[in-house]
């Protein structure tokens, strides 16, 4: 392992008052969606597509949560930074704008190319049926 000189305290708080800003929008987005389920809700067509939003986004917060988690408990072990995927570290500029990143930039943008050819053929395969 090479020489590491991050302020991981500072990486800690800042994850710890996001998992903290996490569970708040996941408690909101839960509060939504049980409205959102009482029967004179359910009477109106619009709510069920607000209500998929709300669902929607309590996923988008908990993978998050997850993420802010798992770089916590990466913090605790002492791997914090380090890419999961090429092992070399992820930089201190990439974790100061995302400090949960799993992925330093390359293997972020490679993950991100596949993921978007995947989606354009998808997007193909429709217009062609
Ligand atoms: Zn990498």
């Amino acid at each position: 392992m090479t020489e590491r000189n991050l302020n991981l305290d500072v990486y800690k708080e800042a994850l710890l008052s996001k998992a903290a800003e996490c569970r708040n929008d996941l408690e909101g987005a839960r509060k939504e969606i049980s409205i959102e389920t009482t029967a004179e809700a359910m009477e109106h067509g619009s709510r069920a597509a607000e209500r998929e939003l709300a669902v929607e986004r309590m996923e988008t917060f908990y993978r998050l949560l997850l993420q802010v988690e798992s770089a916590l408990s990466r913090i605790e072990r002492g791997t914090f930074g380090i890419c999961l995927k090429c092992e070399d570290e992820a930089g201190q500029k990439r974790l100061d704008a995302l400090p949960w990143a799993v992925l330093c930039l390359q293997c972020q943008e490679a993950a991100e190319l596949v993921r978007e050819s995947a989606g354009a053929r998808r997007y193909d395969v429709r217009r062609a049926a």
